[in-house]
């Protein structure tokens, strides 16, 4: 669908007389045979002209550039060609002047993101001298910086001079992290002594925009390795703002025990432990008091509330399940009834002896943890008695009774009810 119509797009442009390509992302995913998640278009056409040529286009980032067009229930990022310079402040270009694809592909950040690709049948312009190649059903991949020779490396490269890259962004050594670890990629040499050599400068990055990408990198099976990666080329502590502990040496086994659709809060909880609690078995992880490192880990990713309780959550719960042996069938329902129980559990499956507890979860997962109370308030207020703090102790009672299979019904829930009124009263 959004392929369809970035193909449109490219196709009216042109027919307009703009160069127009896809672009970017898409075209890297395309060469390696991996499906796109969305598709860009470039174009000579600036951005005024674009605005002009589509309904309820708008623009997204008029300082670059950027157009929004909506069509066929897809909204397409229309991008012109443009170069940029200064960056005097690590983050955003001093300048930018829009230009052709040659001079576009020489902003970008990385060999493998500076592609393009003309979808329709058209000849190679003369004068160019890309390398290009047939993608069938895809159209002509069009390469000015020596992507396509990577891609099939597989190396990552920064384009041009790499200090000076990572210089005008210190983001980008970020992102090479997490391309690299996505696609499986080794760092060229030269790109990560780079990287290596900047990587004190990346706290002058927004805390938003790092958070973004290590919640990129955790969300992904390949997470252990771009923790791997931000520990060798010494950016996990600028980017998590922590001095690094000395065991780092080790590769993080936690994170990398992990389920594959595991979320980033769950695996930020496993890189904790890896990096605070590393030899730990589910005792010793679960008795770490986290919440110190969790307050640090909040501000250096711009945590959202809702990520930072359940990444709190992830590891609170891991006290319930160190001491499983000795609960009550109860306790361990009502363990498992709480918020971001399965992350708990997924999390204690990362470490030693931990099967028993998560065939045992999974078993009374099967019963049901928590079923509806066989009797409630209105029961005791129908008994005759005022709600006060003694109703919710008898009816967590009750509750118990019914979790742990002594009372199976309501007549047996009432009778246990009484019996426990007549004993308290
Ligand atoms: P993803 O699949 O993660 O979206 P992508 O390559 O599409 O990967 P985007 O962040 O969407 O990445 O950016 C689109 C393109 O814009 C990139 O392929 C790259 O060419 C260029 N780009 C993005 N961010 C930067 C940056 N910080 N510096 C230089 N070029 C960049
Ligand atoms: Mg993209």
């Amino acid at each position: 669908m959004s392929y369809e119509a970035a193909v449109e797009i490219v196709r009216r442009l042109a027919e307009a007389g703009h160069t127009a390509y896809l672009a970017g992302g898409c075209v890297r995913d395309r060469v390696l045979g991996l499906q796109p998640k969305d598709y860009d278009v470039a174009t000579a056409a600036e951005p005024g002209v674009v605005l002009g040529m589509f309904r309820h286009a708008r623009a997204v980032g008029e300082a670059f550039g950027v157009v929004l067009v909506p069509l066929r229930k897809a909204h397409i990022e229309v991008a012109t060609f443009r170069e940029e310079w200064g960056y005097s402040d690590g983050r955003r270009p001093d300048g930018v002047r829009f230009t052709d694809a040659a001079r576009d592909a020489q902003r970008r950040d990385f060999t493998i993101n500076g592609l393009f690709a003309d979808p329709l049948d058209r000849p190679i312009p003369a004068s160019d001298d890309a390398m290009t190649r047939e993608l069938p059903g895809f159209g002509r991949v069009i390469d000015y910086v020596g992507g396509l020779a990577d891609l099939d490396a597989k190396v990552l490269r920064a384009v041009g001079d790499p200090s000076e890259r990572f210089g005008e962004d210190h983001l980008r050594m970020l992102r090479a992290v997490r391309f690299a670890a996505r696609l499986n990629l080794a760092i060229d040499p030269t790109t990560q002594r780079a990287i290596r050599a900047s990587a004190r400068y990346l706290g002058e990055v927004s805390r938003e925009r790092i958070g973004g990408e290590i919640g990129m990198m955790l969300a992904r099976p390949t997470r252990a390795e771009a923790a791997s990666l931000l520990t060798s080329l010494k950016l996990d502590g600028p980017a998590l703002n922590e001095d690094r502990p000395a065991h780092l040496a080790h590769a993080p086994s936690r994170l990398a025990a992990l389920p594959d659709d595991a979320p980033a809060t769950l695996a930020l909880a496993a890189w904790m432990l890896d990096r605070h609690a590393p030899e730990a078995g589910l005792a010793e992880a679960a008795a770490w008091d986290f919440r110190p490192a969790l307050r640090r880990l909040r501000s250096a990713l711009a945590l959202s509330n809702a990520d930072e309780q359940a990444v709190a959550a992830s590891l609170a719960g891991l006290a319930a399940l160190a001491s499983w042996p000795d609960l009550p069938v109860h306790a361990r329902k009502r363990a498992l009834a709480r918020p971001h129980a399965d992350a708990a559990l997924a999390l204690a499956g990362t470490m030693t002896d931990t099967a028993a507890i998560g065939a045992a979860a999974a078993d009374l997962r099967r019963q049901g943890v928590a079923p509806d109370p066989l009797v409630t308030g209105d029961d005791l207020i129908a008994m005759g008695h005022k709600p006060g703090p003694a109703f919710k102790r008898l009816l967590d009672a009750v509750y118990d009774a019914q979790l742990d299979g002594e009372v199976a019904d309501r007549e047996a829930a009432l009778a246990h009810l009484r019996r426990l009124v007549g004993g308290a009263g």
